[in-house]
């Protein structure tokens, strides 16, 4: 694929063009930027009010019974599960995601009880950071948070480590880590393992059943297209079920919430995680932001994923050649579903290119990121993109000083 007309002919005979229909998406835009905020479909639109008119509006408080609310995060935790490869029980969606590894990481610290250390990404995403180093001055004893470079996990792995938790799929580059593999590894010293999916769920196929995994959470409103703060999801292993216990419980994760016994007993299954009220309407828009998955596969989803990003990367090389550091692996095992270019004027480049109407998005210090959805991506928006960007380059638009300033969400 190299010219327009290619690309156009591989929309032509895309199994998941119809998708895009489903989505509402602003005239004139080209939206890269799905790894940060999914659009909104039809039908998240379509179930976000039928819960607002009709469930809230005419049924009003009977439809925490009639309605299924009180069980919402758990029947919604089951419609997600096989995105993920877990089976009916084993999700809860509930909280944003920074909440759901806060209880994971209270709890694991609890089950490995006699060691001392988290390990985890020195670049990983600053809110897991932050929650890691919070948890751990929580813990009630000395615990040491080890901030590592990834690729010497080896070396920091002995029988001291509670936990070790990783970000599958790199938020700045896109790397994408050997699940299976280090999951194994740090089984091997008896330690934990908790991966954060926040930019791999709805973006590549993910199997936590055959990988072991013992603990796993991630966003709804990212790939999933759940919704601005849409509530995020947490997965655990049926093994700890029962035995990892919810360090921040409260009435609704209580086995009979309605008994409003002053003591707490923890309810079984998922449920256990629960803290607070279901948020009714934001579970809405991600129910119906589901539906949109249960018309393919994450199969096919990758197959286009890695077409998506490998067409990117080809023409970007192509037309500029030593403009940008292409950051983001080549090798299709070791890629999410987002390209990272390096340059040194990125927040510039990413402002000139969302006045032309290419949207993506800028992490400090130097990223331009690039998120490719399959479900409403064409081949043609990235060739498009691409020519834009020459555009942007070519012109020096990205060097207009009215792009100096950096607003508070980049
Ligand atoms: C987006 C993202 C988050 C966001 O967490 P919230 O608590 O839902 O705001 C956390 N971790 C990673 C790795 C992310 O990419």
């Amino acid at each position: 694929m190299r010219t327009r007309e290619e690309c156009s002919e591989h929309d032509e005979g895309d199994p998941l063009a119809m998708l895009r229909h489903e989505f509402i998406l602003p005239e004139g835009q080209i939206y890269l930027d799905g790894n940060s905020l999914g659009p909104v479909t039809t039908s998240a639109q379509r179930r976000v009010r039928q819960v607002v008119d009709h469930e809230w509006g005419d049924g009003l408080v009977r439809s925490w019974n009639t309605a299924g609310w009180m069980d919402a995060p758990l029947t919604i935790g089951n419609r997600l599960a096989p995105l993920i490869g877990a089976g009916d029980g084993e999700v809860l969606v509930a909280d944003t995601l920074t909440f759901l590894l806060a209880k994971i990481i209270g709890g694991a610290l609890e089950i490995r009880r006699t060691r001392h250390v988290i390990i985890t990404d020195e670049v990983n995403f600053h809110s897991d950071l932050y929650i890691v180093a919070g948890m751990a001055k929580m813990a009630g004893r000395d615990i040491v948070v080890k901030t590592i470079d990834r690729n010497r996990l080896s070396e920091h792995l002995d029988d001291d480590v509670a936990l070790v938790m990783l970000t599958h799929v790199d938020f700045r580059t896109g790397e994408m880590l050997d699940m299976s593999g280090i999951t194994a590894a740090v089984h091997a010293v008896g330690a934990l393992m908790l991966w954060d999916f926040a930019h791999s769920t709805g973006a590549v196929p993910l199997d936590v059943t055959s990988a072991d995994v013992d603990f796993a959470a991630g966003c709804g409103y990212k790939y999933l297209n759940g919704g601005p703060g849409a509530p995020a999801f947490v997965y655990v292993a049926p093994r700890w079920q029962g035995v990892l216990r919810n360090p921040l419980p409260g009435w609704l994760g209580h086995a009979r919430p309605f008994a409003f016994e002053s003591t707490y007993e923890s309810a079984t299954g998922m449920r256990a995680y629960l803290t607070s009220s279901p948020s009714v309407i934001a579970l809405g828009a991600l129910d119906g932001a589901l539906d949109v998955f249960e018309r393919t596969t994450m199969t096919m989803i990758r197959e286009k994923s890695l077409a998506l990003t490998d067409l990117f990367i080809d023409l970007v090389e192509q037309a500029l050649p030593d403009v940008f550091e292409v950051v983001t692996p080549r090798e299709h095992d070791r890629r999410g579903s987002q390209v990272a270019l390096r340059h040194d004027q990125g927040y510039g480049v990413v402002q000139a290119l969302a006045e032309r109407g290419v949207v993506g998005d800028f992490r400090a210090p130097d990223i331009c990121r690039f998120g490719f959805a399959p479900l409403y991506l064409r081949y043609v928006d990235v060739y498009d993109a691409v020519q834009i960007l020459v555009d942007v380059m070519m012109s020096y638009a990205h060097l207009d000083e009215r792009h100096a300033v950096r607003r508070a969400v980049t």
